[in-house]
């Protein structure tokens, strides 16, 4: 990096401690270096210095009162990062993990994968320290009305449609929506990921998880090769893992191994879908359970070590930086030849370069996971026209607008000679449409 190392220091400067943020924005400027001396215009126009920064940032309290009548307060926040393109657009993470770096790196991303769906969304991301894991519903219910009674003021169908993300899945966005609905006297599509029964879209639920497999596809079909035969290592057994393992199945694949945060299990017949879904889905167990219940399975109390498991294809669908370089030379040397990134940013930043520098096909998660905010967009047009279209249809949607992102990721990495990196195709035609969109819309 030459003209965007200062954007970068100064970002260092002004956000400091926050690892998570500085790492995605340094992994996008880099790709940009080239960009910058080919707009010079947008130097000027000081487009990389403001799309680093949030349009918006919204830290507040949320205070609630648990099942034994104590009173609980947990830090609520929403970041506005990017409007050029859309209304702001991305999930609310409830972990007690979250913090602002981790908010703020996943609002950035978001402002390019959406850009890279091709449709009219912006980036946003939000979240809370909350941990919904063995709460009550009644509990989770009273969480999410406090925590929408503020964010309701921020939010609406044409301002910032927030989502699911971990730790928030059909249940909160119900009682979310409930709240909305409430405070605003208005029914409208506010959020997305919402149940069927009042506004939701088919294959929203599948589509992050189906929407990696067809762009996996797409990416197997370029070197003649398909999923039919493969062994397929999967993190996480949550929303985008169960759905990736259901797709890889119905293309032939055999997913041997999925995970949760307290271990992994290795079923080498092939994992049992409806088992995953009756413990995660329907009891929000632990995987060990798995084991438990079918014989032949193996189970080791440390997920981290699920990349030891021989496959061909890999698929981390559970966190950020859950995927280091030790992870990525030893799934290489037991023969993987595919990587595809279900999570936001489960790979380090070495592990990513190093699955590039080796030219072993690597999809990054801004890419290969839009699948989900895609079919959430789609589901927006759906509330505002007061229609509902068939699985099939929003399905072929999505088939369509994976090989759209990623025969775009693919010819703009070309077009800069940089054949074959995914990372550069998608971060340079991601942040295009944006830089030019906010080049044309003037200093805001
Ligand atoms: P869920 O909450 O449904 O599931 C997360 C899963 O990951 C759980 O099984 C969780 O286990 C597991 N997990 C968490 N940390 C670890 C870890 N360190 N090692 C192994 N497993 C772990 O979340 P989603 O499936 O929705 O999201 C997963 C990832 O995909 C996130 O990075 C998210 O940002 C990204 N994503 C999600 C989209 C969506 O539509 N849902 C869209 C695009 C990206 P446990 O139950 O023990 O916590």
């Amino acid at each position: 990096m030459e003209i965007l190392q200062q954007v970068f220091d100064k970002v260092a400067k002004r956000n400091p401690g926050e690892e998570e943020f500085l790492q995605a924005v340094k992994e996008v400027l880099e790709s940009l270096e080239v960009v910058a001396k080919k707009h010079p215009e947008y130097v000027e126009a000081g487009i990389f210095e403001r799309i680093v920064e949030p349009e918006r940032q919204i830290i507040f309290r949320v205070p609630w009162v648990d099942d034994s009548g104590k009173v609980q307060v947990n830090r609520g926040m929403r970041v506005e990062f990017n409007s050029a393109i859309g209304p702001y657009k991305g999930g609310l993470r409830f972990h007690p993990s979250v913090n602002m770096s981790i908010i703020k790196f996943l609002g950035f991303e978001q402002i390019f994968k959406n850009s890279l769906t091709g449709l009219p969304i912006g980036g946003g991301k939000g979240g809370s320290d909350f941990d919904p894991k063995g709460k009550s519903d009644n509990e989770v219910m009273r969480f999410c009305q406090s925590f929408m009674t503020e964010l309701s003021k921020h939010i609406g169908a044409d301002t910032d449609v927030p989502a699911g993300d971990i730790g928030v899945g059909a249940r909160e966005i119900g009682y979310l929506f409930g709240q909305y609905k409430r405070i605003r006297n208005e029914f409208t599509g506010v959020l997305t990921g919402k149940s069927l029964n009042w506004g939701g879209s088919l294959v929203r639920t599948e589509a992050t998880g189906y929407g990696l497999v067809y762009f996996a596809q797409n990416m197997l079909e370029d070197i003649n090769d398909s999923f039919k035969g493969k062994t397929v290592v999967i993190s996480g057994s949550g929303n985008v893992a169960i759905y990736a393992c259901q797709k890889v199945q119905q293309l032939g694949g055999k997913v041997v191994a999925m995970s949760d945060s307290s271990g992994y299990i290795y079923d080498k017949n092939g994992i049992d879908l409806d088992l995953i879904k009756e413990i995660k889905e329907v009891k929000r167990g632990r995987i060990k359970e798995y084991a438990d219940k079918k014989s032949g399975v193996e189970y080791t109390a440390d997920c981290s070590k699920i990349w030891s498991i021989k496959c061909d294809i890999a698929l981390p669908c559970a966190t950020q930086n859950e995927l280091d370089l030790d992870d990525a030379k030893l799934l290489v040397k037991n023969g993987c030849k595919l990587i595809a990134e279900g999570a936001n940013m489960p790979c380090t930043d070495k592990a990513a370069e190093w699955l590039v520098e080796q030219k072993i096909p690597f999809a990054p998660g801004k890419a290969s996971n839009a699948g989900g905010v895609a079919t959430s967009a789609l589901e927006m047009s759906q509330n505002s026209m007061r229609y509902s279209w068939s699985f099939e249809e929003v399905d072929e949607k999505l088939k369509g607008i994976m090989k759209n992102i990623y025969t775009n990721a693919r010819d703009t990495a070309k077009e800069y000679g940089m054949e074959g990196n995914l990372i550069f195709g998608a971060n340079v035609a991601g942040f295009l449409k944006v830089a030019q969109s906010m080049y044309e819309q003037g200093i805001v």
